[in-house]
Order: C-alpha cells, then sequence, then structure tokens
C-alpha cells in the first residue's frame, strides 16, 4: 500500500503527496527489492517531488541488530504483528537494503526527473523550503490503495529500459509476490 504524505507550511496550508507504490530496485541476480519513494526537494524540478529515499548502512545495520534484542522498540512492534513470521519477512528486507546500501554508488534520484540533485526533508521536523525559505513538514498520514504503473530500477535508481520478455518476468515475480 502506498503512503499519503501531508506537507503543512507554518501558515496551516496543507498539501497532499501520493507516494505512489510499484517501485522496485531489480539486483543482478534478480532479487527484487521495493521501495517507497517519499517527498523530498529536487533542484532541478524546482519543486518537492517523489525521491529515493536511501538509508545510511549504519542505520540499517542498528535496525538488524536491534532485531535480535527482544526488548527493543522494533522487536516489540515486529512481535505485535499478526502476519506469522513477520520478523523473519522484516529481517530478510533489512538484509538486502544493507546489501543495496553496500554496492550504491550514486546519490538519491528524483522519480519524477531521474536527476540527482535531492535534498531530503526528515519526517516530522520543521524545515526550511529550499527555494521559498518558508518552513515546512511532511509526515505520513495513511494509506491509500489506488493502483500504479509498476516501474523497475537498478540497484543505483536507473529506470531500467526492459524487454517485453524481461518485463513479463519481473511482473510475474511481483504478482507471485516473490519481492522482497
Ligand atoms: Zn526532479
Amino acid at each position: 500500500m502506498p503512503g499519503v504524505y501531508i506537507l503543512e507550511w507554518r501558515n496551516g496550508r496543507k498539501e497532499t503527496i501520493f507516494g505512489g507504490r510499484g517501485y522496485y530496485y531489480v539486483f543482478p541476480n534478480e532479487t527484487l527489492l521495493s521501495f517507497p519513494p517519499v517527498p523530498s526537494w529536487c533542484r532541478h524540478c524546482e519543486r518537492i517531488t517523489l525521491c529515493e529515499h536511501l538509508r545510511a548502512e549504519d542505520e540499517i545495520r542498528h535496525e538488524l541488530t536491534d532485531l535480535d534484542i527482544p526488548t527493543s522498540a522494533i522487536s516489540q512492534s515486529v512481535a505485535k504483528s499478526p502476519v506469522t513470521g513477520f520478523g523473519g519477512t522484516w529481517r530478510k528486507r533489512l538484509e538486502v537494503e544493507l546489501q543495496q546500501a553496500m554496492i550504491r554508488r550514486l546519490l538519491p534520484s528524483c522519480l519524477t526527473c531521474g536527476q540527482r540533485e535531492v535534498s531530503y526533508f526528515k519526517e516530522r521536523e520543521w524545515s526550511t523550503h529550499p527555494k521559498t525559505g518558508e518552513e515546512v513538514l511532511f509526515h505520513l498520514s495513511g494509506m491509500c490503495s489506488t493502483s500504479f504503473a509498476i516501474k523497475f530500477y537498478d540497484v543505483e535508481g536507473n529506470l531500467l529500459d526492459l524487454s517485453d520478455e524481461k518485463r513479463k518476468i519481473l511482473m510475474d515475480m511481483v504478482k507471485a509476490r516473490k519481492d522482497v
């Protein structure tokens, strides 16, 4: 399910951004990692757009370590999940995310224009809008079930130009939920 983000300005103005779904990294060994883009500032588009959000290796390693500590916040929230084996699924996903963080060389890209001049905002933290200087805050407000086109990227965030045959193979994997 894609996220719905709300951007708020100090004067009370609000804007909704639909997070979209259907974004996947395709690893050379064909592992598929879904990723949720987040609203960020793209200097090339000169607006807030959906961009890749790359996490640092340390942050991911930290989460993996926390999964082994039953009293950690992450273990406790995993334990509350009604989905059987959710902890294992989450661990697998973190391991693949870590793999990507270790091989990734390029900066995060804007998913609208593909350029890599992106500045993140921190969720729920007032930050200065790079163009207008106004303060803006974004947060995830919920989920929506709208369907979106599926897009495949290499691990560096380059949109893949796929043959029909290759695309069908990947789409079949998505339908069979073989992504992490
Ligand atoms: Zn852009």
